[in-house]
């Protein structure tokens, strides 16, 4: 269960608790960006630098460590640098970070510390796009809502603290205790409208159309569409998503650039071209580091190690773990185990791994040479949607002394007897890779192609090296709406292996 108070709940619940809200209204301050006093939790501009520098140390990690290419992120670098010298305090030093991780996101820590995924800039087609969202995530810093989120998260903590004790269920110690839940909470409506404020008046003093803002934004709802389509879960964001982070609508940017106040800009800078010479050669999708999605397999090159899912299933490369999630709510997980074990695999999943869990059918299995064992356990799970009985197959898996890994089936009960076979299949895919097959696999590159007279996107989509969905994919990063044939000598983003 996740407790999620909101601004306005904040005083009746301190109240319902009978704690002292005193010293939380002492930590009001006011935002350089919009003059507005704002909560904090008695933060100021040094601390908040101190704990940007902190968070940043551990969340560049949580989203695939910093991409490497630095004509990319000296480029993104000194579009940040220009909007922040606009902004109201030009002087504050302002670090701007590119992501290694397809997702597609942006997102600002105190102390002027902000974070663009490569997936985002595969999506935009202009520097002024990628402008918007730079200048967006400014003005979550100067009106200072990124500390305001970690004065929340203090109260959020005091507040999950009373209803444990009340509930009798101890402290609620993980309410939001990893630092990407706070990066990545959502923003409100008031607070993204105030940096779409902000960001417009940053763009239009850099020279840039803060139109831009909006033209970037059809592009990303597109995207966000497409993606939830293929997990499944059409029309629900993944938390990760930046419409997840940065709630915003087109009518509302649309209201921003009316009501900034700022001048028409005479000339405005687009650079379409400059941009996508700069993002030409970018790596798409997964990061061989990471491990790749290749259709139904996963493959880690770095670790040297492969397996398949079953038809049905879609995979997707997290930070922590992989998920493959297959029909009526069946998921496959695969993760490192945080720690190996020596002896036999049987005792290392029931006394390690699953201490504490009643398991059936404890077996050991050798796995394409590999000491490996598995165990079976049905349990409830809770929460909306898709509760009730679940059936959760385990198996560990040791790769050599210092590694083992870890699958966890889980099925709805009526299912799990028509998916035995296809999951015991994919147990048994699991295999080591040879040096020479991890050599052979190359990341996706986006590269831009320029049409010849008459060449359709169809036809383009077809030579991308996807497995399903080419043309859907090529229209979303390209922000086109249906096939069409392009005029001789016309740029587009196109995916290459
Ligand atoms: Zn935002």
């Amino acid at each position: 269960m996740s407790l999620r108070p909101t601004r306005r709940r904040i005083p009746r619940l301190l109240a319902l608790l009978g704690l002292a809200a005193l010293p939380l209204l002492a930590a009001c301050e006011t935002a350089p960006g919009t003059g507005r006093s704002i909560f904090t939790g008695g933060m100021s501009a040094a601390d908040e630098t101190e704990l940007g520098t902190r968070e940043h140390r551990k969340i560049v990690p949580q989203f695939g460590g910093a991409y490497a290419d630095t004509a990319v992120t000296g480029y993104i670098a000194s579009i940040g640098d220009l909007l922040a010298r606009t902004s109201e305090t030009p002087n504050t030093k302002f670090t701007f970070t590119v992501l290694d991780t397809p997702i597609v996101n942006a997102f600002a820590l105190p102390g002027g510390y902000v974070y663009i995924t490569r997936g985002l800039l595969a999506l935009a087609d202009n520097e002024a796009e990628v402008a918007g969202v730079l200048a967006h995530e400014i003005g979550h810093v100067t009106a200072r809502h990124s500390a305001e989120r970690y004065g929340q998260t203090v109260t959020a903590n005091v507040i999950g603290l009373g209803l444990g004790l009340l509930l009798g269920r101890g402290p609620a110690t993980d309410l939001y205790g990893a630092v990407a839940g706070v990066a990545l909470r959502s923003y409100s409506r008031e607070q993204e409208y105030e940096s779409d404020l902000l960001g417009v008046r940053y763009m239009a003093r850099a020279g840039y159309d803060p139109g831009a803002m909006a033209s970037f934004l059809s592009r990303l709802r597109a995207h966000s569409r497409f993606e939830s389509e293929l997990r499944g879960e059409p029309g629900k964001a993944d938390r990760f998503d930046i419409m997840q982070t940065h709630p915003r609508t087109a009518d509302r940017i649309a209201r921003a650039i009316r009501e900034a106040g700022a001048k028409t800009v005479a000339d405005p800078i687009t650079a379409r071209d400059r941009y996508l010479d700069k993002i030409d050669g970018l790596l798409y999708g997964d990061n061989p580091s990471q491990g790749l999605v290749r259709g139904r397999r996963f493959l880690h090159p770095g670790l040297r190690f492969a397996f398949e899912v079953p038809q049905g299933f879609r995979l997707f490369n997290g930070a922590k773990r992989v998920t493959a999630r297959g029909p009526e709510g069946a998921t496959i997980a695969f993760e490192r185990a945080k720690r190996a074990a020596r002896g036999p695999m049987t005792a290392y999943l029931t006394q390690v791994w699953a201490e504490g869990v009643r398991l059936r059918e404890v077996e050991s299995l050798t796995i394409n040479g590999m000491a490996a064992a598995t165990g079976f356990a049905r349990g409830r799970k809770g929460g909306r949607g898709r509760s009730g009985a679940v059936d959760l197959r385990l198996v560990a898996i040791r790769t050599d002394p210092q590694t083992i890994y870890h699958m966890i089936f889980e099925t709805p009960v009526r299912l799990t007897a028509a998916l035995a076979r296809d999951l015991r299949e994919t147990t048994y895919s699991f295999r080591r890779l040879s040096a020479a097959e991890a050599a052979r696999l190359k990341p996706r590159r986006l590269r831009i192609h320029r049409t010849g007279a008459g060449e359709t996107a169809a036809a383009i989509a077809a030579a991308m090296p996807f497995e399903d969905h080419r043309l859907r994919r090529f229209l979303v990063l390209n922000g086109l709406a249906r096939d069409q044939s392009f005029p001789a000598g016309q740029r587009v983003k196109t995916v290459t292996e």
